[in-house]
């Protein structure tokens, strides 16, 4: 015990939901970090025991929080003052045990020493459950050798993965968090499952994801839940009241890839890429907001696989398509599909999906059936949407075989340059007056509460948004 000698460990009464528990304070600075990792690792912590960060920079290299909380009584880690408790270097932190929280923790200039900086687990198959990452910001976390120093001839500078935070196990909480300019390859944050472990209610809200720069090809997605080989799974994930300003990355701001996840009243504002149903099924996209400004890259949302519902969701200015539902090259993929065959991989047809109340105003275009393939859309609502603009361009791929999977059902439109949509199941009226102070309405309502909001870039972030609405 001599080690924690330095200790400072006050014995705290407190009430909770289960009553009386002795829970205790741990306080390290860090010149006491190889106590402080003894700590966390032991298993030791108690319910409602706390661990406090003093000011300074802590590297941590190798770094375990293992406990078991409980509903009533959560095990924190966090900082005395948020932010003010820096996390630096190489780091390899899992989280794992239950009822764990991290709070307001700064990661800069720290990356991962391994493939992930954040995991919640073990190690394979030993997942964590009910686990929070909330207040803490990750700013600039690029391995040096990877990211600084120059690339041989014909490698991008970056090009190697490297993530963020990896959800593994179930019932996480990931909020109020702020996460920008990531340079190297690999997700911000990656939800694993697996047949043994899928359906996760991970819950992902009022987190603030900032710049990321173009990446240059695949593998630079902010947010992605599961992968093709686990795409037909039921996830059961919550991603909601998220703000994506500039995250340029690649085409694919988040990509779904697996079943049953609600996106909802998440913002994306000025963000070269779109927000797509990749693979997996029945997920819903309901009350998000896309701004584009008409920035090269922008998009709006695209639809690929069954059984999604695309429900009031407001495209403003994109540069591309607003809407994509795409053409399959395989019918869907069956449980006994190999996991390594192409058919899992690929595009499968888009069938009974329902897009609904949407809104789509100064959007270039909107695509129906395009991309390679012959397994045309099937039973595809598109009713009530609104499409209004200086002009657009409804872009129907082989409509002899493509229209007859759409049921179009009172769609309005209008356009200054005075085009029209001559389909069945659209109605050309007036442009409403009223579409900008709804968008500025929207889209403020959006900025309460969002990301850390001790971290100065953070609400300079939302103040950019803000302000071109003023
Ligand atoms: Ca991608």
């Amino acid at each position: 015990m001599k080690h924690w000698k330095s200790i400072i460990a006050s014995l705290l009464l407190l009430s909770s939901g289960t009553g009386i528990v002795n829970a205790r304070q741990y306080h390290f600075s860090p010149d006491k970090t190889d106590e402080l990792k003894r700590l966390v690792s032991s298993g030791s912590l108690a319910p409602g025991d706390e661990v406090i960060l003093a000011d300074g920079v802590y590297r941590p290299g190798d770094f375990n929080f293992f406990a078991e909380g409980t509903s009533a009584d959560t095990i924190t880690l966090r900082a005395l003052n948020p932010g003010k408790a820096i996390v630096s270097g190489p780091v390899k932190m899992r989280i794992y045990g239950s009822y764990l929280k991290v709070d307001g923790l700064f990661f800069n200039k720290a990356w991962a020493s391994g493939f992930s900086m954040i995991e919640f687990r073990k190690d394979k198959g030993v997942n964590a459950r009910h686990c929070r990452l909330t207040n803490c910001v990750i700013d600039d976390c690029n391995d040096p050798e990877k990211s600084e120093k120059p690339a041989p001839p014909g490698h991008l500078p970056m090009s190697v993965a490297e993530y963020w935070v990896g959800l593994y196990g179930e019932n996480h909480r990931v909020d109020h968090c702020y996460f920008a300019n990531k340079r190297i390859g690999g997700l911000v944050l990656q939800l694993w499952l697996d047949e043994n472990s899928h359906i996760n209610n991970h819950q992902i809200d009022h987190n603030l994801f900032g710049f990321r720069q173009p990446y240059g090809g695949n593998g630079a997605e902010i947010i992605r839940v599961g992968h093709s080989w686990s795409s037909q799974l039921e996830s059961h994930a919550i991603i909601e009241n998220n703000v994506f300003l500039h995250c340029d990355g690649e085409n694919e701001i988040i990509s779904v890839k697996s079943c049953n996840n609600i996106l909802r009243r998440n913002l994306f504002f000025e963000s070269r890429g779109g927000l797509v149903c990749r693979h997996g099924h029945y997920n819903v996209i309901e009350g998000n907001t896309i701004v584009g400004n008409h920035l090269k890259g922008t998009c709006g949302i695209r639809i690929i696989n069954q059984g999604h519902t695309v429900y009031d969701n407001l495209v403003c200015r994109t540069d591309g398509w607003g809407l994509l539902v795409r053409v399959g090259v395989f019918e869907r993929p069956t449980p006994e599909t190999d996991i390594k065959a192409e058919p899992l991989t690929s595009y499968h047809r888009a069938e009974n999906v329902d897009i609904a109340y949407n809104d789509f105003i100064d959007c270039r275009s909107m695509e129906l059936g395009s991309g390679k393939g012959e397994k045309m859309p099937r039973n595809v609502r598109f009713a009530y949407n609104n499409i209004y603009g200086d002009s657009f361009d409804m872009k129907v791929s082989r409509p002899e075989h493509t229209l007859g999977g759409f049921y179009f059902l009172d769609n309005s439109y209008g356009f200054s340059d005075g085009k029209t949509i001559p389909m069945t199941g659209f109605v050309r009226t007036s442009v409403p007056s009223d579409h900008f102070t709804n968008e500025r309405n929207r889209v403020l309502g959006l900025l309460t509460d969002i990301g850390a909001a001790w971290y100065a870039d953070n609400n300079a972030e939302l103040a950019y948004i803000s302000n071109k609405y003023k």
